[in-house]
């Protein structure tokens, strides 16, 4: 009789950045590791998870919560606030479908991974008597150690991060981080956010081990100085599984971007996307653009509706567009006219990984969210780091200065505007200046660095394997964190 193939549950958020890494990790684990996998989501994702709805590979399926009201929140309600409360009030959904999972499937659960921003779920895994509960980390393992210390930067600390006399010292984390530099909603402490921060990171030591989209070559340091510390038993241990970057599809390849970039000379366009729901201001939409056109420099920029009063508008469709309408009609008067010779503006959305693989692209302003990271890492595409909410200050960080691919305009204070000036400055250093020719040249290596993590055999499979050994009830080989 052949006997059932392990089952793997994947819990993800919503949107496009977590979305996508947890199917590409699900079907990994079907292809390569012989479960089947089912992803669970939320009735309100966005709709760039799609790829959810269309064909999934074999040995992958979908099943999709009721929906939950968030009526109640205020409508300023800081997204991240949005997402966990999502995830707590969905948890009696949760617990209904896993244990059904566990009474119906011959082959009950063998491992719960849950999404980054829905670790209350682990829990409710705990008491169905899920046997292996993990976090797939979906961003940098930097941003990791620093949510693992909320709880204590709450207990010991009084005043706003910001304000924070000393750069924080992080177990696991090799450098002191800056106070302004740690994730965005641990910026205020009265924000209802604030608590639930604290919550989450309580919530991240159930598990029995993360999963980290991450690699040596990105974060070498962060691996070794967080190993120590799982070693030691302050925190779980963490794998680096990544980076899990999609290929590039034929389909996605007849954009109408694509083909732009098809007339544009080898590494002559900067590519500009502030990721699935980055949102600038008018007056920002307004100045990025001068800037670009002042720069003289062929680009391609994917344009959001602008929103005035929140930097990730975008990211659950709260910019309140109107439908048939576009973002393109927020742009200056007259700018699409004057700079169609050299610029392309598309509204929404781009085949991205296509895109930063393109000959013709040679940078990337990008808002340094963790996936659109590790797709320039991929591409070897140096970048203009311009961070706009969760933890992309802190990736920024990274980029700028351990990686060193990236360059950042000098108006550095949340928040504030980048004048024209300054984004002509930054974007003609990055794709004709010295210090964009030696970001371009550390790109090519992180490059490298990506192409031998992912490589048959290599690090981010014997990662995944190391862990999936766990699950079937072997001995974990110690090849956790990859930092070999
Ligand atoms: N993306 C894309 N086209 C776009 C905007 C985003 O393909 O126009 C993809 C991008 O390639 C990445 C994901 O959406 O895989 C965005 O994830 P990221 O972590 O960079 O940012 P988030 O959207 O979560 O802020």
């Amino acid at each position: 009789m052949a006997t059932a193939r392990p089952h793997v549950v994947l819990l993800t958020s919503p949107g496009a950045g977590h979305v996508l890494p947890v199917l590409e990790l699900a079907t990994r684990l079907a292809a390569h590791h012989g479960f089947t996998a089912t992803i669970i989501t939320y009735a309100s994702v966005s709709s760039h998870s799609s790829p959810l709805q269309a064909s999934l590979p074999p040995g992958v399926s979908v099943a999709v919560l009721p929906e939950v009201s968030l009526d109640d929140l205020p409508s300023d309600a800081h997204i991240v606030t949005r997402i966990l409360t999502l995830a707590r009030r969905s948890l009696p959904h949760l617990r209904v479908l896993l244990r059904s999972f566990l009474d119906d499937s011959p082959a009950g659960v063998s491992a719960f991974l849950t999404d980054m921003l829905c670790p209350a779920a682990l829990a409710v895994a705990a008491e169905l008597g899920v046997p292996r509960k993990y976090v797939f980390y979906t961003s940098g393992l930097m941003s990791l150690a620093s949510l693992l210390y909320t709880p204590e930067l709450a207990r010991t600390t009084a005043c706003e991060c910001r304000d924070l006399p000393d750069p924080v010292v992080l177990p696991g984390c090799p450098v002191p981080l800056k106070g302004a530099d740690l994730v965005d909603p641990l910026q205020n402490r009265s924000d209802p956010v604030y608590p639930l921060m604290v919550g989450l990171g309580l919530d991240y030591l159930l598990a029995d081990g993360f999963l980290v989209n991450t690699f040596d070559a990105m974060e070498h340091d962060t691996l070794a100085a967080f190993k120590e510390v799982s070693d030691k038993g302050l925190y779980p241990p963490a794998y680096a599984v990544g980076p899990f970057v999609r290929a590039c599809s034929e389909e996605a390849g007849k954009h109408g971007s694509i083909r732009w970039l098809d007339g544009q000379p080898e590494g002559s366009v900067l590519y500009v996307c502030f990721g699935s729901g980055g949102t600038l201001s008018t007056e920002q939409t307004a100045e990025l653009a001068a800037g670009l056109e002042a720069s003289g420099q062929r680009f391609l920029w994917v344009v959001q509706f602008p929103s005035d009063k929140d930097p990730s508008a975008g990211y659950l469709g709260t910019t309140g567009a109107d439908q048939g309408n576009s973002p393109l009609n927020y742009l200056p008067e007259g700018f699409v006219e004057r700079t169609s010779a050299t610029g392309l503006v598309v509204p929404l959305w781009a085949p991205q990984v296509e895109v930063l693989n393109h000959r013709a692209v040679g940078g990337f302003v990008s808002h340094c969210g963790w996936n659109s990271a590790l797709e320039a890492a991929a591409a070897g595409v140096p970048m203009v780091a311009w961070p706009l909410y969760a933890e992309q200050r802190m990736n920024a960080v990274l980029l700028e200065e351990r990686a060193r691919t990236a360059l950042r305009p000098r108006t550095r204070e949340a928040g504030s505007v980048v004048p024209r000036d300054e984004v002509a400055a930054v974007v003609k250093e990055l794709m004709a200046g010295e210090k964009g020719a030696a970001a371009r040249e550390r790109a090519g290596r992180l490059r490298d660095g990506a192409q031998m993590a992912s490589a048959p055999g290599g690090p981010q499979q014997r990662a995944l394997a190391a862990v999936v050994g766990v699950w079937k009830g072997g001995k974990a080989i110690d090849d956790h964190p990859a930092a070999d």
